[in-house]
């Protein structure tokens, strides 16, 4: 992947020095006054910009949270997919993301030429799209998906349905397995969530006979079989909230521990290790290129702003748009 390329990146705006001397935990509060702005944070960032942030969570409800408020300027702390779907949902606010690096690999995965092919070779299908893919993408899909409600918008479906889903191919064929849907899944995945290792993980869990493994759908299959709840970022947290045990291995991006620490300070938590310990990769390097120096600077400029034009907004809205009408009617 070579986000560099496609977003024209003026890497000197974003490294801009700040002087010692300027309080950026004060500014940035101040800014946000002065500019009516809010700061999204996505719980895989690093632990002082989620402490920064005013709203906190998963990618699809930050951008709802966002649209319900009047801020004019939002600064999304998460990758540009992320950032594209606030656009979507509040085409009448400015947004910008602080570093145009933060990318990611999951919806870098799913070119728009690619899965234009992929979807040519399966007509009279209806395409389910995670969140997690580009604007283009949503262009070309009839209902998005989150982790959390997948299941329940493919059962939705009448049953003899052809569905295509993309791009996560561990997400797809988790949900092909518990549905056993007539289901053709395209092969992106993302780095991170495949990084986890079975191996070690069965490992830890036998020097930790009370820890419970909770692993995310992105996870590959092996991973899954041995979780003993699997959900999104949401879910995870939520289950350790609710849940008895007091200590979990916990196989997804290693940000949300700062909010399960945070919320169950008794419990303890442990990062499943990925298969090369050296590569550090249960991090997602494209999440944790946002700092607070960068959301300083982005705030001041207010750059680089994410631009979309009508068309792409109003036909990426759409598969939103249905997920979110079945979504109330199921009363998710
Ligand atoms: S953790 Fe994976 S899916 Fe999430 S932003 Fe990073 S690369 Fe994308």
């Amino acid at each position: 992947m070579n986000v560099n390329k496609r977003f024209n990146l003026d890497k000197g705006f974003i490294d801009k020095e700040i002087s010692s001397d300027i309080d950026i935990i004060a500014e940035i509060k101040k800014m946000k006054k002065e500019k009516n702005a809010i700061i999204l944070g996505h719980y895989y960032q690093t632990s002082d910009v989620q402490d920064i942030s005013d709203i906190l969570g998963d990618s699809l409800a930050l951008s709802q949270e966002a649209k319900k408020t009047d801020a004019d300027l939002i600064i999304f702390a998460g990758v540009h997919f992320m950032a594209e779907t606030a656009k979507i949902l509040s085409p009448e606010k400015k947004v910008i993301i602080p570093d145009l690096n933060a990318g990611c690999s999951l919806a870098e995965s799913c070119p728009e030429d690619d899965f234009k092919k992929f979807k040519d070779k399966y007509p009279n299908h209806t395409v389910i799209s995670y969140v997690n893919t580009t604007a283009a993408i949503k262009t070309m899909t009839d209902i998005c998906c989150t982790s959390t409600n997948a299941l329940h918008i493919v059962n939705y479906l009448p049953e003899d349905e052809k569905i295509i889903f993309a791009p996560d191919q561990n997400l797809g064929n988790y949900i092909k397995r518990i549905t056993g849907r007539n289901m053709v899944i395209y092969p992106g995945a993302c780095h991170v969530h495949e990084e986890f290792s079975v191996e070690k993980i069965l490992e830890l869990k036998e020097e930790n006979p009370d820890a419970k493994v909770i692993a995310h759908p992105e996870c590959e299959k092996p991973v899954l079989l041995v979780a003993d709840h699997v959900g999104s970022t949401s879910s995870l947290l939520k289950f350790t909230k609710e849940d008895d045990s007091q200590k979990y291995i916990v196989a997804t991006e290693s940000g949300i521990l700062h909010q399960m620490k945070k919320e169950n300070p008794e419990k303890n938590f442990i990062v499943a290790p990925p298969k090369d310990s050296t590569c550090g990769c249960n991090d997602c390097e494209f999440m944790k290129l946002i700092s607070l120096k960068k959301i300083y600077n982005s705030l001041k400029y207010e750059a680089p702003e994410v631009k979309l034009d009508k068309e792409t907004i109003e036909k990426a809205y759409k598969p939103i748009d249905r997920m979110l009408q079945i979504s109330n009617e199921l009363g998710l």
